[in-house]
């Protein structure tokens, strides 16, 4: 009787790769190989790489040269790269890594099964070995990007902007929901541009409204929404349909109109202000959150400061921040990278401070209050759960003591805030 191979599947970077290898697991299922989660108990090793940044790359570096070491251990038989990082620099890792056997791009399922003696089950792309707990999915709408940002790589490794057809979204969804999941979470490089190609149209709000019509999706989040042009009938559908979570993720990146510009954002500081108040106004309760990027090529201690003022004066309720960081064949790379590593790190703890109070204090704000939660699992005393407000994976979470009385984790509950810190909540389990 012929074994079956074992693999494991090692996910790096963002949740757009979470579902890339979702799909990928789910077709090493139907093709009958032996799925570990522990990599040290699999013949092949498959590691799905991100590229995005510096610190990105580094970590896939890593993650390849502990599978080589393992490899030349003798426990580790086959290594497969496969991800952003191989699909750009994939002459150079060939060259550098000789002992990993073989190298893929970004959605190069069909070269990995055909690698494994396997094939690709393509009416059953739609199905997904899902990593989150499962009443949580990813739903990755389109693949790439059309934007010119300047200091992005993102184009370069995952092409052009490519909408999925709404009838595939609507049967991963059913999919998804068949499995548990409840919340749905929209992503892409940026959701808003969803549709243009397929249907001449930007048309995420119809799109939302067609997947909230599915039985057992309670939630639908949006994130990666990009603030330039940003879709009227998004923030109707936003505003009035109950299963969307009162929540956008708006990358920003900057707000002073010089570094804008560099970035080649086709926004500028007035209508990014305006854009951001229309939404708080039309949107009740509305939770914004935001990432911006310290330490771009030219940025003066003045534009920093103006960032750090506009962040204090505009409160989101969420946000990140990351150093610039220099990418080969970006717009931005002959900008050289003038700002030192420290005054880089420097920026970012700083406006992570002003974040951390603003986060706190908003928190407090919410003991007495009543929030809908989805309870995802139990730590120690506390059932780990979260609000509206808060996104998988990035946001806080809702702590209810365990003492509170019997919870299902993957279900919805009530519960009342009596407690905060700067990024989570505790409440209590409201009786019915
Ligand atoms: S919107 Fe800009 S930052 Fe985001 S993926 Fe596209 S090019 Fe990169």
């Amino acid at each position: 009787m012929k074994t079956r191979e074992k693999v494991s599947v090692i996910t790096l970077g963002c949740a757009k790769n979470t579902v890339d290898s979702e799909r990928l697991l789910r077709q090493l299922q139907l093709n009958n190989l032996d799925l570990r989660s522990n990599p040290t108990e699999a013949d092949t090793v498959i590691i799905n790489t991100c590229g995005f940044i510096e610190a990105a790359k580094e970590e896939s570096i890593n993650t390849i040269m502990n599978a080589v070491a393992s490899k030349k251990s003798g426990i580790t038989k086959r290594i497969i790269v496969a991800g952003c990082l191989s699909q750009r620099y994939k002459n150079d890792l060939q060259q550098e890594i000789p002992e990993v056997d073989v190298f893929f791009g970004t959605e190069d399922y069909e070269r990995i099964l055909k690698e494994l003696g396997g094939e690709l089950k393509k009416n059953l792309l739609g199905e997904r070995a899902v990593s989150l707990p499962s009443q949580t999915a990813y739903l990755k709408i389109s693949e790439g990007c059309d934007h010119p940002c300047s200091f992005c790589a993102i184009p370069i490794m995952r092409g052009l902007h490519k909408s999925k057809s709404i009838e595939e979204l609507v049967a991963e969804t059913e999919f998804l929901a068949r499995n548990n999941t409840k919340e749905l979470v929209l992503i892409a490089q940026d959701t808003t541009d969803y549709g243009k190609d397929l249907y001449n149209t930007r048309n995420i709000a119809e799109l939302i409204a067609r997947l909230s019509k599915i039985k057992g999706i309670e939630w639908i989040r949006l994130m990666y929404a990009y603030p330039s042009r940003f879709p009227e009938d998004l923030i109707d559908e936003i505003k009035n349909n109950d299963k969307v979570c009162k929540y956008i993720d708006i990358p920003l990146q900057h707000i002073s109109d010089n570094i804008l510009k560099s970035m080649r954002r086709g926004i500028t500081s007035r209508q990014t202000k305006e854009l951001l108040s229309q939404l708080r106004n039309e949107i009740p309760s509305l939770v914004l959150r935001t990432t911006f990027i310290v330490g771009y090529p030219g940025e003066t201690e003045k534009e920093f400061q103006e960032l750090c003022d506009f962040v204090e004066e505009f409160k989101f309720e969420r946000m990140g921040t990351f150093t610039y960081s220099q990418e080969a064949n970006t717009g931005s790379y002959e900008l050289g990278d003038p700002v030192p590593e420290e005054v880089k790190k420097q920026r970012q703890n700083r406006l992570m401070e002003i974040q951390r109070e603003i986060s706190a204090e908003q928190n407090s704000q919410l003991i007495g209050s009543e929030l809908k939660i989805l309870v995802e699992s139990i730590e120690g005393d506390f059932y780990v759960g979260r609000s509206y407000r808060d996104a998988p994976e990035v946001d806080g979470e809702v702590l209810i003591p365990s003492s509170d009385g019997k919870i299902i984790p993957g279900n919805f509950y009530t519960a009342e805030v009596y407690d905060s810190d700067e990024y989570d909540l505790f409440a209590r389990l409201k009786k019915n």
